[in-house]
């Protein structure tokens, strides 16, 4: 499929979990790629080659730190062109808000939020000059409902829900749309990291964790997969999606039904 052939996609987070299951839907759809995370070892660049050659497109991994506004702009500058940008790159911390480490507070808002701000912001005049782009959020359940120990990371979510809106308003008719996709629980490295710690919150072993804590809130009881997340990006950039824009596609089995 030829879909987006030409399209040049930048995926923030994109060395594991969702980020590269997008990379490689959107590869897979034509778009050339461009990887990235916070670490710059040859297997990053290894990874990028080899999603490269196995859908037939250019693919690059650029190292960028979200958690800092200039490395944000300068993965975008330093990509030479974004038709398609994934603001995915996030992470998690499980604490109660009254002992909450301030810097984990500022790491999670600076990753997960402001890290789109500063990429959205570095991209949106390169898609203005073409009159086509798409950006496209990384968002979650949680940046449309809560769960206890979880508040910095629920702040940036919705904030990114926010964002997403505001930006496509502010594009809108410019042949740009700005939405965000609500993933459920995913199992990937970050949803691995935070079963210790909900194990210790809730006093409960790793299978009743994921039973009755995580997927106890997703009706399908299922995990929903990189692929279905990718799915949905690729969905976002196709010209059936003209029209959907300032919106928020929930991918977690029924959670938000609720
Ligand atoms: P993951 O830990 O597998 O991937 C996170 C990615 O972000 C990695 O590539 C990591 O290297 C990168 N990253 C972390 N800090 C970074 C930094 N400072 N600079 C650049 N890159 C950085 O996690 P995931 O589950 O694939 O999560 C990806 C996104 O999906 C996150 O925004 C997360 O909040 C969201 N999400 C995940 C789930 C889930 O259940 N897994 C559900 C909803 C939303």
């Amino acid at each position: 499929m030829a879909l987006l052939r030409g399209k040049t996609a930048i995926i923030t987070g994109s060395n594991s979990g969702i980020g590269l299951g997008v990379a490689e839907e959107l590869a897979r759809a034509g778009a050339d790629v461009v990887l990235n995370s916070f670490t710059d070892r040859p297997e990053d660049h290894a990874l990028a080659e080899a999603l490269g050659a196995r859908h037939a497109v250019s693919a690059r991994y650029i190292a960028a730190d979200m958690s800092k506004g200039e490395d944000c702009r300068a993965l975008i500058e330093k990509a030479g062109g974004c038709d398609i940008l994934v603001n995915n790159a996030g992470i998690q911390f499980v604490a109660a808000v009254d002992e909450f480490p301030v810097d984990k507070w500022n790491q999670i808002l600076a990753i997960n939020l402001s890290s789109a701000f500063h990429t959205t912001a570095a991209a949106l005049p390169g898609m203005k000059a073409k009159g086509w782009g798409r950006v496209v959020n990384i968002a979650s359940a949680h940046g449309l409902t809560a769960s206890p120990f979880k508040s910095a990371y629920v702040a940036a979510k919705h904030g990114v829900v926010g964002l997403s809106k505001t930006v496509a308003l502010e594009v809108a008719g410019k042949g740009i749309t700005c939405n965000a996709v609500c993933p459920g629980y995913v199992l990937t490295p970050l949803v691995e990291a935070q079963i210790p710690d909900t194990m210790k919150q809730y006093n409960m072993d790793r299978e009743t964790v994921i039973r009755e804590v995580m997927l106890q809130r997703q009706p399908s009881r299922q995990f929903a997969t990189v692929e279905q997340i990718g799915g949905t990006v690729v969905y976002l950039c196709s010209p059936h999606a003209d029209q959907v824009t300032g919106t928020t596609i929930s991918v977690d089995g029924g959670w938000t039904a609720l």
